[in-house]
């Protein structure tokens, strides 16, 4: 049953994720279950632990979770700390407050470093607090890549320079469940110890599979790492994994799905979904400046090529969003936490190509005008522009 007027056509998902699942992957998903526990079944599993990889930037192990996101980020957390170890986390945005909030509930001492929600972490302020911990009690830095909450992005690598900067061990942990498949992102380059990243954004599948790509001293860490863990436990899922099977029922058909998803990335080239996710997001920025309105994330540096965020400091994005999904059946983001109503998100990540964007601006465009915004409705222009650029 649909709440719209709009029945033609498909509706637009452009919340950033769930994103779009390529019409390949959900046909892959519709092929039967088959036994977890037989040779068919191994031969997947060691295609997809092998194939996934590249993705993330490492030839280390990826360990896969049959849940969502938020599984893989207690399962970084329980298999590398201790009950009050301290942690540092930065206030980038939603999701940074909700890991951090999990690590507090898991029994972690967590310096959380304030932040405005329209910059990422900052690396000065990272080395700083790592120099002033001579004692070395901070055991793992926080960090979210894309705060998806914001439209901002983390520059994780000048973090990685501040920790050595600091000749601080801690671990590096760092989630990119709304970033990987569409920001460049270089687990091992990056020194990160643990990477967290989920199915249902950049990667085009449905929700349901987690992963950690997990270092050498993580594995490391795992082994005196004291939080309870049952579950989430690396070991026994790594020694099952090295015959390509799982210690629990996997998500068979999540599997098949992700096998094609890794496919479609490898196919387009990694580089060139990077490039595609950034261009699209100049445009993004580009029709949000021609309508007069203003973009959430203010360092250019730090612009995600995922989202983008756009700020009404009065309030109403919630109105907007109602206006659009009813007279144009697209769906977009909500403000989250601190920014419920003075903030909606696009998302143009995933299975997403250029009149995939235009249809999304225009269906904004419209849909302003029809909240009675105001705004330069000649702004989707600026976006056309760009995407003529080569
Ligand atoms: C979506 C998201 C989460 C939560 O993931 P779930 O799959 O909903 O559990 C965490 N962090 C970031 C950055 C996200 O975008």
């Amino acid at each position: 049953m649909s709440v719209t007027t709009t029945t033609g056509g498909r509706h637009f998902l452009q919340i950033p994720g769930p994103t779009n699942v390529p019409d390949r992957v959900l046909r892959a998903m519709s092929a039967p279950t088959i036994d977890h526990r037989g040779p068919e079944f191994a031969a997947l599993g060691l295609e997809v632990l092998e194939a996934v990889k590249p993705v993330f930037g490492t030839t280390q192990p990826v360990v896969i979770y049959p849940a969502s996101g938020t599984g893989a980020w207690e399962a970084a957390l329980t298999n590398t700390l201790s009950p009050g170890d301290k942690v540092l986390a930065f206030e980038t945005g939603h999701f940074a407050t909700l890991w951090q909030d999990m690590a507090t509930r898991l029994g972690l001492q967590v310096e959380f470093v304030p932040g405005d929600w329209r910059h990422g972490a900052d690396p000065a302020a990272a080395q700083e607090r790592l120099a002033a911990d001579t004692g070395h009690e901070i055991k793992a830095v926080m960090v979210v890549h894309n705060e998806t909450s914001t439209g901002v992005t983390s520059r994780v690598p000048e973090v990685r320079k501040a920790i050595d900067a600091a000749e601080h061990p801690a671990l590096l942990l760092v989630d990119t469940i709304s970033s990987l498949g569409s920001i460049d992102y270089r687990h091992d380059e990056w020194g990160v110890d643990v990477t967290v990243a989920g199915s249902q954004k950049g990667l085009m599948l449905p929700p349901g599979l987690s992963f950690n790509a997990v270092s050498e001293k993580a594995l490391q860490a795992s082994k005196t790492a004291g939080l309870p863990r049952s579950f989430w436990d690396w070991q026994p899922i790594l020694a099952a994994n090295e015959r390509g099977f799982f210690p629990y029922t996997p998500a068979t058909n999540l599997l098949y799905a992700l096998k094609v998803a890794l496919e479609m990335l490898d196919d387009e080239g990694l580089a060139n979904v990077y490039a595609r996710h950034t261009r699209h997001a100049e445009a993004t920025r580009a029709a949000v400046r021609g309508w007069g309105l203003e973009v959430l994330a203010l360092d250019e540096r730090e612009y995600s090529g995922s989202l983008t965020a756009i700020y009404l400091p009065d309030g109403g994005a919630d109105a907007i969003r109602e206006v659009i999904l009813r007279e144009y059946d697209m769906s977009l983001g909500a403000g989250l936490g601190k920014l419920a109503d003075k903030v909606f998100r696009i998302g143009h990540l995933g299975h997403f190509n250029d009149l995939t964007l235009v249809g999304t601006l225009g269906g904004v465009q419209m849909g302003l005008v029809r909240a009675g915004v105001q705004i330069d409705p000649t702004g989707i222009q600026a976006a056309l522009e760009r995407l003529q650029q080569a």
